[in-house]
């Protein structure tokens, strides 16, 4: 089996690894800067628990709030592109009990398959402690989500408040905290260089600074990786996928006095946080743009830090924080699609994109998907409701 993987963020070096694993004889090819490097630098958090599809009951609601919210957490940019607004409606329509309840259980399966084989390869660092989310406006919307959590079969633990003050780096105003037992953190870079050294230890072929037309490949199969350029990857073949870029900022930041030991959702603040060796990794904001938009905008870094100043000790005198930016590939219904696409080329198509804000938590479970795919194994009905298949129903 001869495969071509467009695309080398976490998901093609992923799929990379795992294809070749199996046999495949892999070549990744990757268009290069200033595409590449959104897997890279984001809060590296492996939500087992976030099985729910972004598009969901109560988003539509949250997203006009935060809209017309100075410095919210969802914004559109100034220029969002062409395709936004039809994208924006047909998001809205998928914010439905029925979206959920199709896609969560293929969700739920992927991510903890990811857990688990990213749990079983000791080369990857990972936090020794489960990710708290951590509540500053009440005790009871912590107890409402932990309840709202645990309906949709995530193990969640109410953390006792000793244990809270217990935590180092946390100020006073964190008043509540709930426990997702089975989330945890890794470095996403290390996690994409371990998954690409693996690929490459199985024979693949990495190739930076190119592009490639679907229509004309020698290969067995395809496989487009591509992020937020995916839509323009495929459009060669007559595919529309629909993906808007949502761009989010992420700081790096060093000195920081009392460290916190594990990762964590600052609920009220909208912002993640992850410890990654001497630096305090956040990351906020999913702002619809274009995908080429990795503009740093300065005073969104200062908002940043200084909204998690209010949760963690952070001294006011950082120099060297490290500021990035990167693209989420956002689907149309909260969920990535992974499978083929109709044939359109002499080459079959598989395309594993749209994971949104959290590709780095379904990769290795996405690679599993595709290489059953990609071998022609049977794969179970839930995970088959991933497929673009369900962009035609
Ligand atoms: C601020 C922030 C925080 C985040 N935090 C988390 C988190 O805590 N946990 C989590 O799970 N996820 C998180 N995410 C989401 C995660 O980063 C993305 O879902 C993930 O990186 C997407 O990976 P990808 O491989 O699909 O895309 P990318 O990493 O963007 O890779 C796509 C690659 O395709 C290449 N490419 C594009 N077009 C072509 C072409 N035509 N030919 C060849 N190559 C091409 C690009 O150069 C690029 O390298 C976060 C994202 C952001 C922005």
């Amino acid at each position: 089996m001869r495969a071509l993987v467009i695309g080398g963020g976490i998901i093609g070096a992923s799929c990379a690894a795992l294809l070749a694993e199996r046999g495949a004889e892999v070549r990744v090819v990757d268009a290069g800067a200033p595409r590449f490097g959104t897997s890279l630098r984001n809060a590296g958090h492996i939500v087992v628990s976030h099985s729910i599809p972004f598009a969901a009951p109560g988003m539509v609601r949250a997203g006009i709030r935060s809209l017309i919210t100075s410095d919210g957490a969802f914004a559109l940019s100034s220029r969002p592109g062409r395709g936004t607004l039809p994208w924006l409606i047909g998001f809205a329509r998928k914010c439905t009990t029925a979206n959920v309840e199709a896609l969560q259980p293929g969700l739920d399966l992927l991510l903890h398959r990811s857990a688990e084989l990213i749990s079983a390869d000791t080369e990857i660092v990972r936090t020794k402690h489960g990710l708290w989310q951590v509540f500053t406006s009440s005790t009871e919307r912590a107890s409402h989500e932990a309840e709202h959590l645990r309906a949709h079969g995530v193990q969640v633990r109410e953390v006792p408040v000793e244990e809270l003050r217990g935590e180092p780096g946390l100020t006073q105003r964190a008043v509540a905290a709930i426990e997702l037992v089975e989330d945890f953190g890794v470095d996403p870079e290390q996690l994409w260089m371990r998954m690409r050294a693996r690929s490459q230890a199985r024979g693949a072929i990495w190739e930076d600074g190119v592009e490639l037309d679907l229509r004309d490949q020698d290969a067995d199969v395809v496989v487009v990786a591509a992020g937020a350029w995916s839509p323009a990857t495929v459009r060669s073949l007559g595919v529309d996928l629909p993906i808007r870029a949502a761009k989010g900022y992420s700081v790096s930041i060093p000195g920081i006095e009392h460290m916190p030991t594990r990762p964590m959702l600052l609920m009220d603040q909208r912002t993640a946080l992850n410890p990654l060796g001497d630096r305090l990794r956040l990351s906020a904001r999913y702002e619809i743009t274009g995908p080429d938009d990795r503009a740093i905008v300065a005073h969104r870094i200062a908002a940043l830090i200084e909204r998690a100043r209010e949760v963690v000790d952070i001294p006011r005198d950082v120099a060297d924080v490290q500021p990035w930016t990167g693209v989420r590939p956002a689907s149309i219904d909260g969920a990535p699609y992974i499978g083929f696409l109709p044939q359109r080329s002499a080459t079959p198509v598989l395309v594993a994109t749209g994971h949104g804000m959290i590709g780095t938590a379904l990769a290795a479970g996405t690679a599993d998907l595709v290489t059953r795919l990609a071998f022609g194994d049977d794969v179970d009905e839930r995970e088959a409701r991933l497929s673009p298949a369900r962009l035609l129903a």
